[in-house]
């Protein structure tokens, strides 16, 4: 995973460093790289799961987006949402 703008990790939930984990493996077996843009930095609703340490922003996939949208989603089950948007894939734990 490549961390360019070294945005802070450390408060980042054991929950969602599993899903960057789980991603950058995927990204990776695609032979594409995860990058990181935002934890809880940048500009979020006031609500969100970013300022609870629960979210973050990475690049979309360059190279088969649904394949690797898909394998995450089914790697991380329900308890996660993956949520691609124009520019970032946001990705949260938010168990119901
Ligand atoms: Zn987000």
């Amino acid at each position: 995973m490549e961390n360019p703008n070294r945005v802070d990790t450390s408060k980042l939930r054991k929950e969602i460093r599993l899903a960057l984990w789980a991603a950058d493996y995927i990204y990776e077996k695609y032979r594409d790289t995860l990058v990181l843009f935002h934890t809880y930095d940048g500009q979020h609703m006031e609500r969100s799961l970013h300022f609870k340490h629960r979210a973050v922003d990475v690049c979309l996939p360059q190279v088969v987006r649904d394949v690797i949208l898909n394998e995450l989603r089914l790697f991380l089950g329900p308890e996660y949402d993956v949520l691609p948007y124009a520019d970032h894939l946001h990705i949260e734990w938010d168990p119901k």
